[in-house]
Parts: structure tokens; sequence; C-alpha cells
């Protein structure tokens, strides 16, 4: 039976965009909201969980991109009673939940894809942040967890501003210090500058919290000179504004058989070489 950070269904229930979660990276109970049902993402990431359950159904149904806001904050309404009532935790899964897990961490826009590009993002997070304002404790947090490819865009550089304005943090990736290495794990056509241009210009502004996920790529783990590379990728940014840095690597399925998790090991050795060179904080997320 796997263990609970590595159960990661993204469907609960009847529901569409809603799904309770217990995630490593928020540390206990989370909400994941899915504006991303049609899996639209622009990266193709080597170590995609939504491309790996793809992979093992051997098909794609191909649905709709439509959100439907009235449908969110329903399920979102009706899964913080769940929680708050006590009725979650008689699921079979959640049930295996210690008392003090059982507090909701945070809201985090995750799910099948990447949430900026959903039409609907800006009003999802209204949606969601009045759902919160009304229904949950101030320390429960909104997520924004993003590839960062978006975030030149000024319709959601205002959405930032509201999820900021409601205990939010902003989680975006950087998974390479080389656009080579980016290209490699991404599998995107986006520009690597692109997405540094975007946290440069992210952290003159706002704070950000940046998710790197490394793995072992055909039996090796990233080269000391990657690893270097990215660090100074890093101190290219505005540093005051870097809340953390979250180093992790795959906890579960990844779709390519030559992109496997890191051992702690290897993980550590990579968080310690970033650490002594950019002093930022950085956390490590085992695969187990
Ligand atoms: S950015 Fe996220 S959703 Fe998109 S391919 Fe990568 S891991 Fe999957």
């Amino acid at each position: 039976m796997p263990s609970l950070v590595q159960y990661h269904p993204r469907s609960f229930c009847e529901f569409r965009y809603v799904y309770p979660v217990v995630s490593r990276r928020s540390g206990g109970l989370s909400i994941g909201v899915n504006l991303s049902p049609n899996r639209q993402c622009n990266f193709s990431c080597v170590y995609c969980q939504v491309i790996a359950e793809e992979d093992q159904q051997k098909q794609i149904n191909k649905k709709s991109d439509f959100v439907d806001c009235i449908r969110v904050e329903s399920e979102l309404r009706q899964l913080i009673s769940m929680i708050n009532d006590g009725s979650l935790f008689q699921d079979h899964w959640f049930s295996r939940l210690s008392d003090e897990k059982r507090i909701l961490k945070d809201i985090a826009f995750s799910g099948d894809g990447e949430p900026t590009l959903a039409a609907a993002f800006s009003d999802a997070i209204k949606c969601v942040t009045n759902i919160r304002k009304q229904l949950c404790d101030d320390s429960v947090k909104i997520v924004l967890i993003t590839n960062g490819t978006m975030l030149h865009s000024k319709h959601i550089q205002n959405s930032l501003e509201i999820i900021l304005e409601n205990n939010g943090e902003i989680w975006t990736k950087l998974d390479a210090g080389t656009p080579e290495f980016f290209k490699k794990i991404s599998r995107s056509s986006i520009k690597y500058e692109q997405i540094l241009n975007n946290l440069k210009e992210l952290t003159k502004r706002i704070p950000i919290v940046i998710q790197s996920c490394f793995l072992s790529i055909d039996g090796q783990s990233p080269n000391e000179s990657e690893i270097k590379q990215y660090s100074q990728r890093l101190l290219s940014f505005h540093t005051n504004n870097i809340i953390r840095i979250q180093i992790y690597t795959a906890a579960r399925n990844t779709p390519e058989n030559w992109a496997l998790p890191l051992s702690n090991e290897q993980l550590d050795s990579i968080a310690d070489t970033v650490r002594n060179i950019t002093k930022l904080q950085v956390d490590t997320f085992y695969s187990s």
C-alpha cells in the first residue's frame, strides 16, 4: 500500500475540480484545485505524474477546457465542511491521518496542468480566496504552483497580488541551471531565458518559493557544474524575495524509465551545494 504522500489522486467522490491530498511540501493536509481538467500544459516534464498516468491508461479522454467556477465554489465548500466536521476522515485513506495531520494547511492551485493557462484562472482565484476568508482559519494558505511561464502576463500578476493578500505563496518551478538541461527536463518549446526573466522580474516585486525537482537521468545525478550554474541563476534573482528553495525528487512513477528518483544522499548533496553557494534556505523532500 503506498504511503499517504505517494497517494495523489486528483479526483475525489464525484468532484471535478477539488480534491484532498496529503502533501510533502505543504507539510500536511492540502486541498488541490484543478483548473486543468483538459491537462493543458506548455511543459512535458520527464517526471510529470499526469503524463505517467496517461501512459498507464493508454488513452486520454479529451476533456473540455471549460472551468465552471460555480462548481469549483460548491465543491470547495463541501470539502472544507467535510474537513471541519471530520467526515473526510471516515474515508479509507484519510482515516490513516493522525489527529495533528488533520488540520488543513493550504488550498493549492495545482492539478493536471499549468493553472495559469486556464481561461478561468483570475475568476477562480477570486472565488477561492473569498471562500477561504469565509470558511477557513487565517493560517490556511493559498498556494499557486506554477511552472513560471506566464508570470509576465498582466492579468496573472493581478491575481498574484490577490493570492498574496490572502496569506498566499507563489511556488514556481526552476529545474535547471542551463538551457540544455532545462530542455531535457521540461521538453518544452518555451525558452529557458523567458523563465529566468520572469523570475527576475517577479522577485523585484514579490516574494516567491522556488521549487526544483532533480532526478537521476540515465543513472546519473545532475553533475556538479549543472548545480553550480543553477545556484548562480538563483543568485541572479532578487534573493531577498526568495522565501526558500524546495529541492525534491519524484515521489511516484515518472513517465520515463530513464528518469528516476534520487537517493536521499544524492538529494542532500545537491541541497548542500545550493546552500553553500546561495546562503538561502533550502528544504529537501525525499522520494519516500
Ligand atoms: S509543469 Fe507540471 S503539469 Fe506541466 S508537465 Fe511539468 S509537472 Fe506536468
